[in-house]
């Protein structure tokens, strides 16, 4: 059985449950840094984001990959001064 990745709801404390993959048929959900101007396709700039479902209340929340959205933070906090 593959590895249920799970979170606590923001809304209503419940069980956010990840989705098995970031993109569906041709719906992809990916977030681009503004500040990256060296923007090339499926290469760079583009960040995997998964929608979580709460098991309690049903709204999707979506998510940046955990290990994705540190190192943007901390490109961001470098950036800032620059913004
Ligand atoms: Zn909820």
């Amino acid at each position: 059985m593959a590895k249920i990745f799970t979170k606590k709801c923001p809304d209503c404390d419940g069980k956010l449950v990840r989705s098995r993959g970031h993109s569906a048929g041709y719906a992809m959900y990916f977030w681009t840094k503004p500040w990256d101007k060296t923007f090339i396709k499926g290469l760079t700039g583009n960040s995997k984001v998964y929608p979580w479902l709460c098991m309690n209340c049903g709204r999707v929340f979506l998510y940046v990959d955990e290990k994705e959205q540190e190192s943007i933070k901390r490109e961001y906090e470098k950036k800032k001064m620059k913004i």
